[in-house]
């Protein structure tokens, strides 16, 4: 952080304005935010408007609770529940943040600049282009829906991603029925037209089936009642099971309970093709199929967006399905710019890489062997800089690094042991296995836009050395520690006022009593009190009157 704080001062003062009357404090650095959703959302909400120059960009000029988009889809929550808008989250930061709705196409890293666009029409000067510079970049613009290239995906199936897409799932399901139900249609079409696809057996794909099914077997039933029976959902899932990011447990009930409530599982089916009425799909033995539907919705996987893509191209990261940064989530060989988000990924060092300074950093006393003492020492450092050492220890039961020498040198006594590098390599051999990519959810996102807020609070405060070096010989001089992600565990709603939860420590729960659960942290997890208190009701509403099928 200073190191480019530092070099930024210059650039500074040279755009200070010879003519106004040179102020005593250095103007405010300029921070842009890229983005108003989970990441960017977060970091506004928490960094210190008073010392930065705060603008945030944005096409869309509201954050979204995308956790309750599913329920979105059926009318269990309406739209404008889940969102607040981005101008009154900022007004309550005492109005030193600025907002422009408007589309970033261009990042210029050289000249720390972006090139934006708005989306409020086009009869404006230069197609309502402009240019905005910065001094620290915060990217934080999310991923797009990944079609994979299928042929037909973008033409015909939904995507569930904005609330604009769950508002037309919500139409196109009741069109459906409407239409199935009109007089001149022979039985083939009713069915066809109320078979309902979801491809990707991810979170959001089964929590948005498990939706759908309350819907019509709770409500639309009673209204359709002649061709209730008609009605058809499938998953089609590439893997072999659905649910897979979560417990074997978790995945092997959900697989149950839709198959109890008539929903068809294709797993290990590959989508190909998708044309007006039929999805093709290929099994792992390339055996082609097709299925004739009458709505889908695709949720199979996110991907870079084109911004993004250019980025990478432009700061030689080309290849990569995000922006990678190192675990201070500055964007790698980049000054000034950090990314967090769907749209970035954090590299964390792998300690084989940098074993011979970590044993150096540990031996005290230039012994050339390293006692058990020195590496109780220097755990805690290591520990810090590398995280995955404590996830190793903690996932094979051992208390200390005495275990894992023990483990690794076979039968040795306590206090004597003392290990030369070989050993000491061969005793830390598979720690990095622990190093895993953070997945792309809005938990990692709001921790990310966190955790970079309180470094932009306290940078001020730091002194000229570079923070944040990839050597662990200057661990105690960091006043950041890394970026670590802290999980809080992940609900799966399975639909009938059911959920899986998993909770850190592999304590998992499924049913009634974790619905509360998801219900009391949803309503939690909001805003603002404005949108806990729509949430609430709409929740209510749906308990008492049913989900609204008109639209
Ligand atoms: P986003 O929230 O997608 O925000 C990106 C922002 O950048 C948006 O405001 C967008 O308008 C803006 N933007 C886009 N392009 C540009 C540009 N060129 N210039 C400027 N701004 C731009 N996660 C969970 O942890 N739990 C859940 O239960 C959960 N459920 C989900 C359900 C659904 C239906 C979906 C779609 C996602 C769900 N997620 C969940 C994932 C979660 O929403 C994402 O991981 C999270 O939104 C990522 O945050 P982000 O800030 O990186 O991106
Ligand atoms: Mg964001
Ligand atoms: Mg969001
Ligand atoms: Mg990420
Ligand atoms: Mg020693």
């Amino acid at each position: 952080f200073a190191a480019s704080g530092g070099a930024l001062v210059a650039y500074a003062d040279a755009r200070t304005d010879p003519a106004t009357e040179p102020s005593q404090a250095a103007p405010k650095k300029k921070v842009v935010v890229l983005g108003t959703g989970w990441a960017g959302t977060t970091f506004v909400r928490n960094v210190d408007s008073s010392l930065y120059d705060v603008q945030v960009i944005s096409p869309r000029n509201y954050f979204a609770f995308t956790p309750l988009l599913p329920s979105v889809t059926c009318g269990t929550v309406e739209p404008r529940s889940i969102v607040e808008p981005i101008r009154k989250i900022i007004r309550k930061k005492g109005g030193e943040i600025k907002f422009w709705e408007a589309e970033c196409f261009n990042i210029d890293p050289d000249n720390k600049k972006v090139h934006c666009r708005t989306n409020t029409g086009t009869n404006l000067e230069r197609n309502g282009e402009f240019l905005v510079d910065y001094d620290y970049l915060v990217i934080a613009v999310g991923a797009r829906v990944n079609t994979f290239n299928t042929p037909g995906v973008v033409q015909h199936c939904h995507f569930l991603k904005e609330v604009e897409d769950a508002q037309k799932i919500r139409k196109s399901v009741i069109d459906s029925f409407e239409r199935a139900i009109l007089p001149d249609l022979d039985e083939e079409e009713r069915k066809r037209t109320l078979h309902f696809v979801i491809v990707g057996g991810g979170p959001t794909g089964v929590e948005f089936a498990a939706e759908l099914h309350d819907f019509i077997s709770e409500d639309l039933a009673k209204l359709y009642p002649t061709v209730c029976n008609l009605v058809k959902i499938s998953v089609i899932e590439h893997g072999g099971h659905i649910l897979t990011m979560f417990d074997k447990r978790i995945s092997k009930f959900a697989e149950e309970k839709f198959r109890r409530d008539g929903i068809e599982l294709r797993t290990g089916y590959r989508v190909v093709k998708v044309s007006d009425n039929t999805i093709t799909m290929e099994d792992k033995l390339h055996v082609e199929s097709s299925v004739s539907y009458g709505m889908a919705v695709w949720s199979a996987g996110v991907g870079a967006r084109p911004i993004i893509l250019d980025f990478m191209k432009q700061i030689a990261q080309g290849n990569r399905r995000a922006l990678a940064t190192d675990e201070w989530l500055r964007v790698r060989e980049c000054d000034g710019v950090y990314a967090i988000g769907d749209c970035a990924t954090m590299s964390q060092r792998k300690v084989m890489e940098d074993i011979l300074e970590i044993f150096k950093f540990a031996d005290k006393d230039n012994s050339g062997t390293l006692t058990v003492k020195e590496i109780n020492d220097a755990l805690e450092d290591i520990c810090i800089r590398y995280p995955q050492v404590e996830l190793y220890l903690k996932s094979n039961q051992m208390s200390n690094i005495v275990d894992l020498i023990k483990a690794s040198k076979g039968d040795v006594r306590k206090e004597s042991v003392e290990l030369d590098i070989e050993e000491f390599k061969n005793a830390l051999a598979d720690v990095d296995s622990e190093v895993k990519n953070l997945p792309a959810t809005a938990q990692v996102a709001a921790q990310q836009g966190n955790y970079l807020a309180s470094c932009f609070n306290r940078m001020k405060h730091c002194d000229k050395k570079p923070e944040g070096p990839l050597r662990i010989r200057e661990l105690g001089r960091h006043r950041f520690r890394p970026f670590r992600y802290k999980h809080l565990g992940q609900f799966a709603p399975l639909g009938g006022e059911q959920t899986a939860a998993q909770l850190p420590g592999d304590w998992i729960s499924i049913g009634h009593s974790s619905q509360w659960l998801w219900y009391s942290v949803y309503a939690s997890k909001q805003v603002s009190w404005r949108t806990r208190a729509l949430v609430i009701s709409d929740w209510t509403r749906r308990f008492i009157h049913g989900r609204d099928s008109s639209c």
